[in-house]
């Protein structure tokens, strides 16, 4: 039997597209530095009127949340009671936040609507929170095994006893101003607009019909930091500052899958973030969602068995050509909006960069932030699978502190076939 939504009479769909409709929003004049003045990011579904952006809150969570209102688990009126939900930590506006240019994707104000649009909220306004940042206790088998190497000391403070390590973390949802995001990828804001809304399937009508409205909440996944050490040291000259940014990968982040790198880095980036937090500074783990380089994992396990599958079997030399033949392109990470979380943390120099990745590198010095030191991953932290990936990169022009294989060699560094 097929349940429908409990309800007596069908109620008519309103469509977005009438701007009549919008007259009590707010509006948002986007790099204000006051929040008053720059307004409430509101993308309620309760009340239209009150409406001031595309799309919705929770970026991809938003069709989860669709789901339970649809099959009667959900009331659609439902307002979040965000008593007790304030920031643990970080609560200072930096100069970056005002700067229309240095942000365009997050709302630097996201954490501490609560707070600051305290009296829209009394007067009825549906406003939630972009950001929540809390504190926790993390633990890695290989943070334990970097204590008994001694490479790691338990301070009893930073990192406490059997290797618990007290990071402060924020998660943090897509929010796009779409002129910036425009100005950024040297696009104009139309052209934007209209292949936004084509790409989605025309999920998005407003892109189209509303460009007065210029802030777009979209279905993606957003970001999370853990900070490890005094968050007071991110911004202080005279303490030092370690960084890794890293993109989302499933299968060895939380599998342990050794056809990549991604989990060792992701671990000797919080390794390297504890040293320089226990040396009084502090260390930075932005983690973005953007699986397989945003290309998704469909897309990426295809590419693993066209790897696999080809010629010669899984080559150094040919490790961008099948990501691009399955693809379109090699990576789709879009690195011009990462710096955005780096700019809301207040960062203006980093320490130690625990990356490789010249796209990464010249995506943050490009927005301002001074890059100290680059710090490639050990060689003896590469798993034996691996090693296709990451001398196909060095030889690409990632960092590196090594030799950089020639043609030839790069055919001779081999992965395991798929019946290995
Ligand atoms: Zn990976």
């Amino acid at each position: 039997m097929v349940s429908q939504p409990k309800r007596s009479t069908p109620r008519p769909i309103v469509l977005t597209s009438h701007p009549a409709k919008f007259s009590k929003s707010i509006a948002i004049h986007w790099g204000e530095a006051d929040p008053i003045k720059r307004g409430a990011i509101i993308g309620t579904l309760t009340t239209a009127a009150h409406r001031n952006v595309i799309g919705t809150h929770s970026g991809s969570y938003a069709v989860y949340r669709a789901l339970a209102v649809a099959s009667g688990k959900l009331d659609a009126n439902h307002r979040a009671d965000l008593t007790n939900t304030a920031p643990a930590a970080l609560l200072h506006a930096h100069p970056a936040w005002s700067d229309p240019d240095k942000i365009v994707s997050l709302d630097p104000f996201g954490a501490i609507v609560g707070e600051v649009y305290r009296d829209l909220y009394e007067q009825g306004y549906d406003i939630k929170p972009t950001i929540a940042i809390t504190k926790a206790h993390i633990n890695m088998p290989e943070l334990q095994d970097a204590i008994a190497k001694g490479r790691l000391q338990e301070d009893g403070e930073i990192m406490k006893k059997g290797g618990d390590l007290v990071v402060t973390k924020a998660a943090i949802e897509p929010v796009w101003y779409l002129p910036g995001l425009a100005k950024r990828l040297h696009v104009e804001e139309s052209l934007l607009r209209r292949t936004l809304f084509e790409q989605t399937g025309g999920m998005f009508p407003e892109l189209i019909t509303r460009p007065d409205i210029k802030v777009f909440l979209p279905p993606i996944g957003g970001i999370t930091v853990y900070i490890v050490g005094d968050p007071d040291a991110i911004t202080d000259p005279n303490r030092s500052l370690t960084v890794r940014v890293h993109d989302e990968c499933n299968g060895s982040d939380v599998f342990g899958s050794d056809i990549c790198t991604c989990r060792p880095y992701l671990v000797h980036g919080i390794e390297e973030c504890v040293q320089t937090a226990q040396q009084g500074g502090a260390g930075i783990i932005v983690y973005l969602r953007k699986e397989g380089r945003a290309l998704g994992e469909v897309t990426k396990f295809l590419v693993y068995n066209a790897r696999k599958r080809q010629e010669g079997g899984d080559r150094a030399d040919a490790y961008f050509t099948r990501t691009e033949c399955v693809a379109g392109v090699q990576d789709m990470r879009f690195q011009e909006l990462m710096p955005d979380v780096l700019h809301w943390l207040g960062i203006t120099r980093i320490d130690r960069f625990i990356s490789m990745s010249d796209m990464k590198h010249d995506a943050v010095t490009r927005s301002g932030i001074e890059i100290v030191t680059r710090v490639p991953i050990p060689e003896e932290l590469i798993p034996a699978d691996a090693m296709v990936e990451i001398e196909a990169k060095k030889a690409a022009g990632y960092y590196t502190e090594s030799e950089v294989l020639t043609e030839e060699a790069l055919a001779e560094i081999k992965g395991r076939g798929l019946s290995d």
